[in-house]
């Protein structure tokens, strides 16, 4: 049997997904060729990319509103610095959550004045800042809607006139939000949309055409816009894997009822957390993210008899990020709540041997 997959990404991927993705590089659509042998203009990857467009706006209920689907390369972290090549005039504002918030605003500084609304570094990243305020003549907001890294997620978007663009590379397709608010939403596909390999972009295309800068082909939007993703070789897999897990989503009644699973799942682990003396939760209970949960264990001396127990159930990826220690579970979509379970269970049985 599959180990209980709590890692933070590359992450776990529905069972059934693998299954016809391995098979898709066998043989794709019984034509006796591999998916990984075909050209990316032909029909049938023109059909699986022009799918998984569709399923993006559709599960995020955003269809004939004006946006349009990009799957790009070079990660979430290519985004940071596309979304301000292409947006940013004179200047942008930040929200800064953390690590990748941070990382954002680096690369935002290239391009132009940068106004950090608030941050939570006074508290290592433990809390999402409320009750900021947005400058208007700014021509963005960004914001990263889940704090992967520390565990906090955003559970309500700020009001504003201008352009709202959000990272939401850790919990995209897993709650339902008015995603008609957002003007830009980018995804690296690794943590809840497939493999590896490709960056979703959802975007408004009304916010571009701002700047007057010279952007290079790569880095401009309007150009892969024009080419609908095609302007090079797309990542033909990751797109496929990630059609395929679009669909799975779909299939099991979309958006509205995995939230309802996520919910599940994350309740089940944050009251362990704080009924178990042995551990403790590292951010604001109100903030705490429904995708991933960071817990410490109060007496150091038993995480070494910890860490071989849940090795022993056959659980990986429970170690936090190196930056932050202690322990960190990710139960994306595609983790079964049985899998939550058998933590819960490892942390019930340490506490009966302590
Ligand atoms: C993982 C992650 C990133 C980085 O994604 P890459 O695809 O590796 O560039 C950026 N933002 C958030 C919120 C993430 O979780």
């Amino acid at each position: 049997m599959k180990k209980h997959n709590f890692s933070a990404g590359p992450c776990i991927l529905p069972e059934e997904v693998l299954q016809k993705a391995s098979k898709a590089v066998i043989d794709f659509n019984n034509d006796d060729l591999s998916l990984l042998e075909i050209s990316h203009r032909s029909a049938p990857f023109v059909d699986v990319i022009e799918n998984a467009r569709q399923l993006v706006l559709e599960l995020l209920e955003i269809e004939n509103k004006g946006y349009k689907v990009l799957f790009l390369h070079g990660g979430a972290s290519t985004q940071f610095l596309m979304t301000a090549y292409n947006l940013l005039h004179k200047k942008a504002a930040y929200l800064n959550t953390g690590t990748w918030s941070a990382k954002a605003i680096k690369e935002a500084k290239i391009f132009g004045e940068l106004v950090e609304v608030a941050s939570s570094k006074d508290q290592n990243f433990s809390y999402i800042p409320k009750g900021y305020k947005i400058p208007i003549d700014a021509d963005y907001f960004h914001c990263t809607s889940n704090n992967t890294i520390f565990g906090t997620q955003m559970k309500e978007f700020p009001e504003t006139e201008i352009p709202l663009i959000c990272d939401m590379s850790s919990d995209i397709f897993s709650r339902q939000l008015d995603f008609s608010k957002f003007d830009l939403i980018y995804a690296g596909a690794q943590k809840n949309m497939g493999p590896a390999g490709t960056t979703l972009v959802v975007i408004k295309e009304d916010i571009l055409g701002k700047v007057e800068r010279e952007i290079p082909s790569m880095l401009n939007y309007k150009v892969h816009l024009d080419r609908e993703s095609m302007f090079n070789t797309p990542a033909v897999f990751p797109i496929y894997v990630s059609m395929l897990t679009l669909e799975w989503l779909k299939k099991l009644g979309g958006i509205s009822f995995i939230e309802k699973v996520n919910i599940k799942k994350a309740n089940l682990l944050y009251s362990e957390i704080d009924r178990n003396p042995l551990f403790q939760g590292v951010v604001a209970n109100e903030d705490r993210s429904v995708m991933n949960a960071t817990f410490t264990i109060q007496d150091k001396r038993l995480e070494k008899v910890f860490d071989a127990m849940w090795k022993d159930a056959r659980i990986n990826g429970l170690n936090g990020h190196r930056s932050v220690g202690g322990y960190r579970a990710s139960m994306y979509n595609a983790l079964p709540l049985f899998s939550v379970q058998a933590l819960v269970d490892v942390m019930k049985e340490l506490e009966r041997k302590a």
